[in-house]
């Protein structure tokens, strides 16, 4: 099959999605790309994510073609095609209907640099402008506000992460709603948040790039 790992991967982050609580209903997309082959999986639109089998994740191209889709693909197609072709350091993309992150962006607030976490992404969080699911005005909307950043809020919409992987995807998608919630909690009080400065947010940077596990080292994913 083509893009096996690929669409395997595709079908057990989707499951993770619901899991982790990060999307209900067939709400949200993932994708993961093989830069070598220039082709994507893409998870197939309205379908329950534990009822999808691999063979049935769309593989596309990065110039737009349809290469096997016996189910027809996710919407936000335009939307993961536009963040691999624009950020070339992207091999994996997360879009999620997150309960907080998406109540920021019905307020269109971004979310600032309340917590460390929020470095994961980047310095805060910008929320996209409005435009209708499944258009290619929301993938321009989307990738004209992240830049560097690795996440994005869509307005009265939800969130999305593009990172190396799948994994580093899915991974700041839960933990830009972790820091969402933290905002909603606060600005619930009637309170703002203090915010990290610019120069703290830069060590976090630096301070991720060897958190964790050595790779290929014991204890590593
Ligand atoms: P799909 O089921 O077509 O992926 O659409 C879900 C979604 O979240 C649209 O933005
Ligand atoms: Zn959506």
């Amino acid at each position: 099959m083509l893009l096996q790992h690929e669409r395997e991967l595709v079908v057990a982050y989707g499951k993770k999605l619901i899991e982790a609580g990060l999307t209900q209903g067939t709400g949200g997309n993932v994708s993961v790309l093989n830069r070598e082959l220039g082709l994507f999986a893409l998870s197939p639109s309205g379908m329950d994510y534990f009822a999808i089998a691999p063979e049935q994740v769309a593989v596309l191209a990065l110039d737009g073609r349809v290469v096997d889709a016996p189910c027809k693909p996710s919407t936000e197609l335009e939307l993961h095609r536009a963040l691999y072709n624009q950020k070339p350091e992207v091999g994996g993309v997360v879009h999620a209907h997150s309960p907080y992150a998406t109540a920021l962006s019905c307020m269109r607030r971004e979310l600032p640099p309340l917590h460390y976490l929020v470095a994961l992404a980047g310095r805060r969080v910008l929320c996209a402008p409005y435009a209708t699911f499944g258009t290619p005005e929301l993938a321009e909307a989307v990738t004209s506000v992240m830049g560097d950043c690795r996440a994005a809020l869509m307005a009265n919409h939800g969130m999305i992460a593009a990172a190396e992987t799948l994994a580093a995807a899915f991974k700041i998608a839960e933990e830009i709603e972790f820091c969402a919630r933290l905002y909603c909690t606060v600005l619930s009080t009637g309170a703002q948040p203090v915010l990290l400065p610019d120069e703290e947010m830069e060590r976090h940077f630096a301070l991720f790039r060897t958190y964790g596990q050595p790779a290929g080292g014991r204890g590593s994913t």
